[in-house]
């Protein structure tokens, strides 16, 4: 199933565009099956949104966005109290703060921390090794070919799972990059075992083709 594993609405992050009712509206019209919804410290509109689009044949996927002075984290967790208890702005997480059925994605690692202004440098992922199951190799905002290849480097040199996410703060912007799970996705659980056994497939817009010379 493809899951876009990374989006925003108002206003539990005041940055989004996106209202309660048009993401519900976008994910009934789009024939969404499961959609991550990843605010910055703060789950309120997963409480809001589980029920109303589970009532539209929508699963909620939830997990809390962070920023740190590593960089920009996501948080997935069926715990929604456990998700709570993060902040949009905080420390990064340490292994051992993160309980067996919860999953933490490096998301655009190479660009740095979104609210904590912090910058990606050489070495960084040394720091997180022990606590990361996954990067973000593409992310809707950051598809520069530096973004793309940093985050693929990193991925690798971890060992970590590959997802892709939209990060998306308008409508239109939804499902511009997603992740592909193994079926079947029933839960947030599900996701969090998919990421810790590293079985995610990225897919981000195909590249416009490019003219071949002489044709046109
Ligand atoms: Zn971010
Ligand atoms: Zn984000």
């Amino acid at each position: 199933m493809n899951v876009d594993l990374h989006t925003h609405t108002r206003p539990a992050s005041d940055c989004s565009h996106i209202s309660l009712r048009e993401y519900i509206a976008w994910c009934v019209e789009h024939g969404v099956e499961a959609v991550a919804l990843t605010n910055h410290g703060d789950v309120s509109d997963n409480r809001t949104l589980e029920p109303a689009l589970a009532a539209e044949g929508v699963l909620l996927i939830h997990g809390v966005e962070i920023s740190t002075l590593f960089g920009d984290f996501v948080v997935f967790s069926p715990d929604m109290d456990f998700l709570s208890t993060f902040a949009a702005v905080q420390a990064a997480p340490r292994a051992g703060d993160i309980p067996q059925d919860a999953a933490l994605v490096w998301v655009h690692p190479a660009a740095g921390g979104g609210r904590s202004g912090s910058a990606y440098y050489p070495g960084l992922d040394r720091m997180v090794a022990g606590v990361i199951d996954a990067v973000e190799v593409f992310n809707g905002n950051w598809l520069g070919e530096r973004y793309v290849t940093g985050a693929e480097q990193i991925a690798a040199q971890l060992g970590a799972a590959r997802t892709g996410g939209s990060d998306a703060h308008e409508t239109g912007r939804l499902m511009a990059c997603y992740t592909e799970l193994p079926d079947p996705v029933r839960s947030t659980a599900d996701v969090v075992v998919a990421l810790q056994q590293r079985r995610t497939i990225p897919h981000r817009p195909e590249a416009p083709r490019k003219r071949r010379f002489g044709l046109f």
